[in-house]
């Protein structure tokens, strides 16, 4: 048999199981910053639509935030993988985020075949947040409700949902909300079979920077204990965690580095990055 017909039939038992499920994927790094990187991931994205697999993304947007904050001459400080957010930061990140960065996905969607719409969190009522506790950074929010009515309505018409993470907060102002917390909450509400985070590293590594393939909850509490795991990654696997608790059926933590990292991930055997799993 063909190499090519291998691949298919590999792909097909994931297809079936698969079709008519929700996929939640966090976009970022450089699947979102590299030209090549970039269309292959829209592709992937209408290819799961086009096997009648609903995929909803959630995207980032740090290097371009950054590089717009420093353009304005206002810093840049994160706590735990999260950024500080004051008035002005808040009005930059949403205005990238929701602003150039939701459109450029829409479009590279679009251009490969797709049909995509762009939201942020505020439209619809989507996510709303309040002001995290225990931590003095500012309008940073973690997130209370999820509305998932406008994703549902997307969705049922053919359309590809891509999300910006600004909530509407509960005293009135913004929220600025880490991309993959806002994934994790979009995934628990819809229950979504999959909860795919596309960073730019192989995984969740270990001291010695080998990648962990599969991990549970009391091993990522001796990471983060023992700091093998901090910064931007303890967000990622508390909200697989969270996910999973939620209803999600599989979390999965990828390198986005990796040209066509969903398509391996979904529709082949091996997987890729790391499993994070139910149970204790
Ligand atoms: P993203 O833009 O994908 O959210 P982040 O920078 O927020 O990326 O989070 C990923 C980063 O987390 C990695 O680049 C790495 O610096 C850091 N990190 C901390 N601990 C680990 C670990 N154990 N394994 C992998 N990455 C880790
Ligand atoms: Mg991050």
């Amino acid at each position: 048999m063909s190499e090519k017909i291998k691949t298919l039939l590999e792909a097909l038992p994931y297809i079936k199981r698969f079709a008519g499920s929700t996929f939640v994927i966090k976009y970022g790094g450089a699947a979102m910053e590299e030209e090549s990187l970039k269309r292959e991931f829209a592709k992937d994205i209408v290819l799961l639509k086009y096997v009648g697999i609903n995929p909803v993304i959630v995207h980032g947007g740090g290097p371009k935030i950054n590089k717009l904050l420093a353009d304005l001459k206002i810093p840049a400080n994160f706590v735990d993988g999260l950024r500080v957010t004051d008035e002005k930061t808040l009005e930059v990140v949403e205005m990238v985020l929701s602003g150039s960065i939701n459109k450029e996905i829409v479009k590279n969607i679009n251009d490969m075949g797709g049909k995509a719409i762009g939201l942020s969190g505020k439209d619809g009522r989507l996510l709303v947040a309040k002001r995290v506790k225990g931590k003095d950074i500012g309008l940073v929010g973690e997130i209370v409700e999820v509305d998932i009515s406008i994703i549902k309505d997307i969705n049922r018409h053919g359309y590809i949902p891509v999300i910006a993470p600004i909530a509407d907060g509960v005293d009135g102002k913004s929220y600025n909300i880490n991309a993959d917390n806002a994934a994790g909450s979009i995934a628990k509400a819809l229950s979504a079979e999959k909860l795919v985070l596309l960073t730019d590293v192989e995984g969740v590594l270990d001291k010695e920077n080998n990648l962990i393939s599969s991990l549970k909850k009391s091993e990522i509490d001796t990471l983060i204990k023992n700091k093998t795991v901090s910064g931007g990654m303890i967000p990622k696997v508390s909200c697989c965690l969270d996910a999973l608790q939620g209803g999600v059926q599989e979390t999965h933590i990828i390198d986005g580095r990796i040209p066509h990292a969903i398509l391996l991930e979904v529709f082949t055997d091996s997987g890729i990055g790391t499993q994070i799993t139910g149970g204790t």
